[in-house]
């Protein structure tokens, strides 16, 4: 690992200050999004707006309505709405930094629609605006300390002081749910994880490894990782509650292995024309992998993996 993505991974790490506050801090993206204040008319300067400005500035009049306090500023950055309590400059460089950039790249290399609604993005400044404003809002309590998108609120919740990186994660969930209904479990939260650590690599998004590879590595050394074709069959209830931890990581680093071959974006898009014969992606990965026997596949991506390393310290889960 080169010492310019440790970098990236410590930044990713270390949530203190305005410089290390975007998922991606290499990705310095040209300007578009504007800040919403009382006394401004947002201005909309997506070139894929599929709702109008007038759809836009019905969302944030409600949205104002809403909020729980003077503290929070509305940021416009199609195709979301970005609500948070931080500075307002912070809101606006977060928008800017990390919901387009993402946004952008990943457009760029899979999906072609955006989600059917207007999204908020909901970026609580610290752990306690995060549980209060959550249970304010949604009537709920979260079940993660970093945040998670809900399709019933339409909106991402996050826990913004944990890093950018589960934002990015999370708005990975509305473009698949927009562009591959039926993608299962393993695939939405591979490619969600991937990219909780990120950067940019000749002009593309890029995952790189984080924190969840010693569990994996342990899981493949006690031999309780599952076979490729298990994992990708699993339905949702028992991808989410039967060894989770190993599930992600497990399917993190299939989409990993995919990347680093440059097959990701190939496999994806081949997936998706093959979706009705080939539910959980398993003959596609075959086909695309090129390989006959899958146990023989399953032991390289394992050595694989083992000889993955980590440059930075883990501190989450
Ligand atoms: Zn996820």
């Amino acid at each position: 690992m080169n010492t310019r993505i440790r970098i990236l991974a410590t930044t990713l790490l270390v949530p203190v200050g305005l410089a290390l506050i975007v998922a991606c801090q290499e990705a310095r993206s040209i300007v578009e999004s504007k800040t919403v204040s009382e006394h401004a008319p947002p201005v909309i300067t997506s070139t894929f707006a599929k709702f109008t400005e007038t759809d836009f500035n019905h969302h944030v009049d409600q949205l104002k309505k809403r909020l729980p306090s003077r503290d929070f500023s509305i940021v416009i950055q199609q195709p979301f709405v970005v609500i948070g309590d931080e500075r307002r400059s912070v809101v606006q460089q977060r928008a800017e930094d990390t919901v387009k950039w993402a946004v952008d790249r990943l457009k760029q290399d899979f999906f072609t629609k955006d989600p059917k609604k207007i999204l908020d993005i909901w970026l609580f400044k610290d752990e306690a605006s995060y549980e209060r404003h959550t249970q304010l809002l949604f009537g709920e309590k979260p079940t993660t300390p970093y945040g998670y998108y809900s399709a019933t609120h339409k909106a991402l919740i996050m826990n913004i002081a944990t890093g950018g990186g589960t934002l990015v994660h999370e708005i990975v969930h509305p473009f698949i749910e927009a562009n591959f209904p039926a993608c299962p479990s393993w695939l939405n939260e591979g490619l969600g994880s991937l990219y909780e650590q990120c950067g940019e690599e000749d002009g593309h998004i890029h995952g790189y490894v984080n924190w969840r590879l010693p569990g994996l590595q342990q899981a493949i050394r006690a031999g309780t990782v599952t076979s490729f074709k298990n994992l990708m069959s699993m339905n949702s209830y028992v991808f989410y509650n039967e060894n989770p931890g190993t599930n992600y990581g497990q399917a993190r680093y299939l989409c990993y292995y995919l990347q680093q071959k440059g097959l990701l974006t190939k496999f994806y898009q081949e997936f998706l024309v093959h979706q009705k014969d080939d539910a959980s992606g398993y003959q596609t990965l075959q086909k695309v992998l090129g390989e006959a026997d899958m146990d023989v596949f399953k032991k390289k991506w394992e050595r694989y993996v083992l000889d993955l390393r980590q440059g930075y310290a883990v501190t989450v889960e």
